[in-house]
This record gives C-alpha cells, structure tokens and sequence, in this order.
C-alpha cells in the first residue's frame, strides 16, 4: 500500500490525512507538539464563514492599511524593520489585486464545499466541537463600508451564498444581546461557528481509531527528495531518525515556506499574526449578556463565536512581524475594549488572551495540489480561513494524490466533494 507522511497536524493537516484514508492510503501524521492543533489551529476566531470569503487584495485595503500603521491600536500593526521575506510578500500581495474578484469567487466555492464534509466528519467519529448553527451576523456602523459589503455580496451570490442585508432593527431581533448603533448589516444563516481545538482533537483520535499512524512530539528536521521517495528526518527527544514514504503532503502552516524550500519549491506563506482572548462566562449574568449569534465588525476586524454556554471567543487584528509569538498588551487591549463597547454586560475579568500566526499567501489563495517534484503535495497557506476551507481543500489534496497514476491505491473512493 501506498505510504504517505502528512507534516502538520492543525486542522489542515488533521483533515488531509483523514482524507487520504479515506481513499486507502497507508498515513503516517507528524506534528512537533504532544497533541494536534497546538499552533494555529488552538484558539482562532471560531467562524466557519464562507460569508468572510473576499479575499484582502484591494488598493483600498492597501491605502487603509498605510492610514492604520499610523495609527495606535489599528487592526493592522506592521513592523518596519527591513526584511526580504516580508516585503516580497507584499509586492505579491499587490500583483495579486487583479485576481481579487475570481479569488473572492473561488473561495466562497470551497468554503461553501467544506461545510458539508466538515459535519460528516463530525458525526462519522462522533465528537463535539461545541458547534452553533445560528449563522454569522456582519455588522457596519459605516455607510461607505456597508455599500462596499453589498458589492462583496454579489460577488459571494455568485459563488452560491445568500448573505442577506438586515436594518437595525433586524440586527438587534437577530441578536438582542448587541448594543450600539448600526447603519446596517449582512446576516448569512448556513455559516456557523464552533472550537476549532475541539474539532481538531476529534478528528485525530477518530483517524487515529481508524489506522492513521499519528506521530506527535516529532520535529521534522529535514526532507530529502529521491528516486524512491521522500527521506523523512525526524528527532523526539534524543531519538533521531530516518524514514522513507512513497510520498508526502505538506501541511506545516508557517513553516510550510521552510519545507517546500527543502523540496525545490517557492511556497510564499507568510505568517500573519492574531490574537483571540476566550471570555470566560463564569456568572449567570455574563451568559445572559453574552451574544450567540456569531459576529464579525469588519471595520475593527474582529469576529466573535459563543463556544458553548460558558465562553465567548472574539479573535482580530493583522500583524506583520515575522514568526513571533509574543502576545502583547496593547493588541489584547482593543478585544477587551470591544468587549465591554458591545456587550457591556459581561464581565471581562477572566479573558484568556492567545495569538496565532495565521499561514498567508500573497494571494490569499491556499496552495492545494502537486509540487515541482513528483511525490511532493502541499495543502498549506490558508490564511485567515483555514478552518473554513480545510474540508474542501483535503479532498482537493487527496483528489491529486489519487491521480497521480503511480501512487493510486487499489481501493475507490467513495466521499466525493459537494460541489462536484
Ligand atoms: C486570530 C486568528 C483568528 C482566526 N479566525 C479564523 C476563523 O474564525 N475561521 C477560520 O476559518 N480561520 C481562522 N483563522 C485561521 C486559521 O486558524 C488558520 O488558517 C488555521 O488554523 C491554519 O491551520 P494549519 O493546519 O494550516 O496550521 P497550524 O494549525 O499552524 O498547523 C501546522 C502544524 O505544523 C506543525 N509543524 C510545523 N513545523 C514542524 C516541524 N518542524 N516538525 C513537526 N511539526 C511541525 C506545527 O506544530 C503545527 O501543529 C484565524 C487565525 C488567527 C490567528
């Protein structure tokens, strides 16, 4: 049977090697942390939002993107520091501008394909991920930002999506927890929301139940490309060793540009840094005051979901800083403060504060199928919708490596993508 090593277990890397055994191939998962989903896919915003589709390349977001770097508490923080890396992505990410509406289309498709697999794969091993079918609410108090989020919509309606404009008052019956005043929203009831952690960990024990040989606390030290295969090095502990696979899909998020470079490919991921904070709802009165219904304020850049009865996740802000985890005060502060400016009502006192490094290509396109070299397949560079597309984009990853006629395994597959 065909032998492939999936690098990565976070959500994209998780749902990749579930859908290659699903199609019978023999996986091998490896992630440097003791459990899945210890980087970026821990604590991200929530959403599963074909609604938040568009993709970011516009000169208007690069011109409100100068306005920001001027400005303390920004959605958008960029540190200057010369940096090659950096820079280069940003000229790509200008490139890319004409590719904006076909992008923004093609996103929406896949994020509207991965809903349905995502569920399935859910109820197949039977976990919770602490899930909210109430739809995601975006919410303007901004009349040149509303009439641009009509624009969005029509894009989104070619993709298939109804995202309905909703009044004030809508907003407020939709949900009556929010406070303050709006010029308007758009309201889309089949996205949903739930804790990406939880629904990482799921599907790997699941696969993990099902044959998938998960490697975890396994730092992958180098790739070597041959005749016969891909040279895995990996060390755990003083533990080093060699392995060989008949084939290999790169899911290592961040790191993903390091590996592919070891591979002779040019993956341009650059990691794009958010912060969450988990509101604890510890008292009857802050579950009471707290929203269900999932929110994303796109001037701020903050998108919520209500992870079950006892917590409320508000993730945002885009900082270009190069691999660095630190969490730093000032951009937790603008979360909290937009807390306790919508939902007054809750306590703030216990906000667990996070920060991930969201894995962005310039065009904000995800890098889904084969690489220069046979053997060689990438799944990676999901940027602010990781957990959104990565149902779509595993069966996309295992569609190629299924085509590659002399990888083929023997067995027929018989989940096939909704939008096929
Ligand atoms: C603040 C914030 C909010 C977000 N909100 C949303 C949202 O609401 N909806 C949405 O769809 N997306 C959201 N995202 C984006 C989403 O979280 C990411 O796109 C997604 O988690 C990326 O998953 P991944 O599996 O590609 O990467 P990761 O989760 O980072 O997984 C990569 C894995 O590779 C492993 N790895 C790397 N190098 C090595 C090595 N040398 N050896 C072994 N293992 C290695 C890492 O340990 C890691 O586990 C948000 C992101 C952030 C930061």
């Amino acid at each position: 049977m065909t032998r492939l090593a999936v690098i990565g277990a976070g959500i994209t890397g998780v749902s990749t090697a579930s859908s290659l055994m699903d199609r019978g191939l023999d996986v091998t998962l490896f992630d440097r942390n003791r459990y899945a989903a210890m980087q970026t896919s821990f604590a991200n915003g929530g959403q599963l939002s074909a609604s938040n589709a568009e993709t970011w390349n516009r000169w208007a977001t690069v011109f409100k993107g100068m306005r920001w770097m001027l400005t303390r508490g920004a959605p958008l923080l960029v540190n200057p520091a010369p940096s090659w890396h950096k820079y280069s992505w940003m000229a790509e990410f200008i490139a890319a501008i004409p590719q904006y509406r076909d992008n923004t289309i093609a996103t929406a498709r896949m994020a509207i394909a991965a809903r349905g697999l995502l569920r399935e794969k859910a109820a197949r091993y039977g976990f919770d991920f602490d899930a909210e079918d109430r739809g995601i609410l975006h919410i303007y108090t901004d009349r040149a930002e509303f009439a641009h989020a009509g624009r969005v919509t029509a894009l989104l309606a070619e993709a298939g999506l109804t995202r309905r404009a909703v009044t004030p008052e809508e907003i407020r019956s939709l949900e009556p927890a929010l406070s303050g005043d709006f010029h308007g929203g758009y309201y889309t009831d089949s996205d949903f929301t739930g804790d990406i952690h939880r629904y990482t960990m799921g599907l790997a024990q699941g696969i993990a139940r099902d044959g998938t040989d998960l490697r975890f606390g396994t730092e992958i030290e180098g790739l070597t490309h041959g005749p016969d295969g891909i040279c895995v090095t990996w060390t755990r502990g003083a533990d080093r060793q060699s392995e060989l696979f008949d084939a290999i899909v790169i899911c290592a998020g961040v790191e993903s540009r390091r590996f592919a470079a070891m591979l002779g490919d040019r993956v341009n991921v650059y990691p794009v840094k958010g912060y969450s904070i988990t509101v604890r709802l510890d008292d009857e009165a802050s579950q009471q005051a707290a929203p269900w219904v999932s929110l994303l304020d796109d001037q701020a850049k903050i998108v919520t979901s209500r992870l079950g009865r006892d917590r409320f996740r508000i993730a945002g802000t885009a900082e270009f800083n190069g691999t660095n985890l630190d969490i730093r005060d000032d951009r937790i502060r603008p979360l909290v403060a937009w807390c306790e400016r919508f939902f007054p009502g809750v306590s703030t006192e216990h906000a667990i504060p996070w920060a991930g490094l969201r894995p962005m290509m310039p065009n904000m396109m995800p890098r889904v199928g084969p690489g220069r070299r046979p053997r060689v397949f990438y799944n990676t560079g999901h940027g602010h919708l990781g957990w959104t597309l990565s149902a779509a984009t595993a069966e996309m990853v295992a569609e190629a490596v299924t085509a590659d006629a002399t990888l083929a395994p023997a067995r027929p597959h018989a989940l096939r993508m909704a939008a096929e």
